[in-house]
């Protein structure tokens, strides 16, 4: 259920008992203010006209807003850092966009316990950093650590470098604070590690993208801080070698920290940006890091290292201290802003199993060279997650109808291999109605029936992730 945009007199009503109930409330409503909060990164999307952006400063506050956009029937668009790469934080026309990235207090860290409890407003290199402080260490690190906040993180379900051996963000989360669509606040879970108490709910919530309710608070799990990484590249004449390598590693039961591929196309891109000195004639490269900690580390670099002359690995070379690996991971983490230097860059992301590498990579080839369309790959194959990304020339007036038949084709191959249209940045605006193609009408029936539970009126976030 989608709630219908606000009409001009119901959205003044609102704002005025809004600013009645909330006088000190951060509210935007000059178009020229509430513009750069109407886009996330996914520059190619269209979105609405939002009735104002507000900034609410506490659980207390967000409830209030819920409550009165309830009694007004107006929509609302829970929004972090906005760098969501599906559309999920766009402006909706007549809604109510609720910027939460004000509530970024750490509240406890608990070294005893390796918990920290935090609002979602903090970001996720930020928290990183005040944990390590205790030695302690937060798992989760999106390419966007640096500029996306814990509450996105955790709406999305957001992956990142070091998925293939700590997972994704949903494994760290032990239970969420959640303003729901009445202004009801619910906790989910608790401070233990086990807890079979009813229903999942935190996992209900991790990944629902904002349509089912507001995370104000997260109490998420921590490990001790490794040791430093090591990192590895190799280099390959061909991208299915690479892929082949990928498979490889799998296959000997290697479980490196991170192992990201990253295609000739956007390898050049990152070059031209970064100029790191990489090979320029790779077809594909591929990072691998240990941190295994001391020999430990060497040894797994060593086996990830074998896999990969096995496979056909042109050179291999090893970062020589902390400061080069660093600049490396670098050249992965700009891999989308230096492919946005070639033209327009849409950035897709999909799954297979990791045994399905080498065919996904080949089908991407052969489907983008049929349609003429230039794709870059690159992302984190160690998960058989992969960002296939579209450049497309800004002037070509057929390239989004060629663009939507490229999708189509590869989604549909992602299918065939057992994989996934969605590996981590969310099914948004550009993937619902792929929905029932993939879970099945069945399934997608549940999720309707979960939404209208929650949010009978459909105020949350419409026009995302359910088609
Ligand atoms: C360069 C770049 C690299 C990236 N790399 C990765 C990567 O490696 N892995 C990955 O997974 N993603 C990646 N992303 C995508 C993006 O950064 C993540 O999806 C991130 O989790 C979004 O966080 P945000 O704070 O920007 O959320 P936003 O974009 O503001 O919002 C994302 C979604 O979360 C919802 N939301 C936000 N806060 C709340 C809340 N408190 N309660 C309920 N719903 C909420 C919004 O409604 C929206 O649906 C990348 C993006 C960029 C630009």
């Amino acid at each position: 259920m989608t709630s219908a945009p606000a009409a001009p007199a119901t959205g003044a009503a609102f704002l005025a008992a809004l600013r009645d109930a909330l006088p000190t409330l951060r509210l935007l409503t000059d178009p020229a203010e509430t513009e750069p909060h109407r886009w996330d990164e996914t520059e190619y999307m269209r979105p609405g006209i939002p009735l104002g952006v507000a900034f609410p400063a506490s659980t207390a506050e967000v409830v209030t807003i819920v409550r009165l956009a309830g009694a007004h029937g107006v929509p609302l668009v829970p929004r972090g850092a906005g760098t969501g790469l599906s559309g999920g934080a766009i402006a909706a026309d007549g809604a109510l966009t609720l910027v939460l990235t004000g509530l970024d207090a750490i509240h406890a860290i608990d070294a005893e316990n390796q918990l920290v409890r935090c609002g979602p407003g903090v970001l996720n290199a930020e928290l990183g950093r005040r944990v390590a402080e205790h030695g302690l260490f937060y798992p989760p690190d999106p390419s966007s650590y640096e500029i996306s906040t814990i509450g996105g993180n955790l709406a999305e379900n957001a992956g990142g470098l070091r998925c293939v051996k700590y997972g994704v963000t949903r494994d760290y989360v032990l239970d969420l604070e959640v303003v729901l669509a009445d202004g009801a606040v619910i906790r989910t879970g608790g401070a233990t590690v086990k807890d079979v108490m009813g229903y999942d709910l935190t996992s209900l919530f991790v990944g629902s993208e904002g349509t089912l309710g507001i995370i104000t608070e997260a109490t998420l799990r921590l490990l001790p801080l490794p040791p430093p990484k090591l990192t590895l590249l190799a280099f390959f004449d061909s991208l299915t070698a690479a892929g082949e390598a990928v498979a490889e590693v799998a296959r000997r039961g290697i479980i490196p920290v991170t192992l990201e591929l990253i295609d000739a196309f956007t390898l050049k891109a990152v070059e031209a940006v970064l100029k790191l000195g990489l090979d320029p004639d790779a077809a594909a490269m591929l990072m691998i890091e240990s941190d295994a900690g001391g020999e430990a580390a060497a040894a797994e670099l060593d086996a990830a290292e074998a896999a990969c002359r096995a496979t056909g690995a042109t050179s291999v070379l090893r970062a020589a201290d902390a400061t080069e690996a660093d600049w490396l991971r670098e050249a992965r983490r700009r891999a989308h802003w230096a492919l946005e230097q070639a033209g327009v860059a849409r950035t897709d992301d999909i799954g297979v199993p990791r045994s399905a590498i080498p065919a996904i990579i080949a089908e991407i080839g052969e489907i983008g060279a049929r349609h003429g369309v230039r794709i870059g790959v690159f992302g984190h194959a160690g998960d058989g997650n992969l960002h296939p990304s579209f450049i497309m020339d800004r002037d070509d007036p057929d390239a989004e109808e060629r663009l939507e038949a490229v999708r189509a084709e590869i989604y549909r191959a992602v299918l065939r291999l057992g994989g996934t249209i969605a590996g981590e940045h969310g099914t948004g605006v550009p993937k619902r109605k792929w929905l029932a193609e993939q879970r099945g009408p069945a399934a997608v029936a549940v999720m309707h029936a979960i939404k209208a539970a929650l949010d009978p009126q459909g105020i949350l976030n419409p026009g995302k992730l359910l088609p």
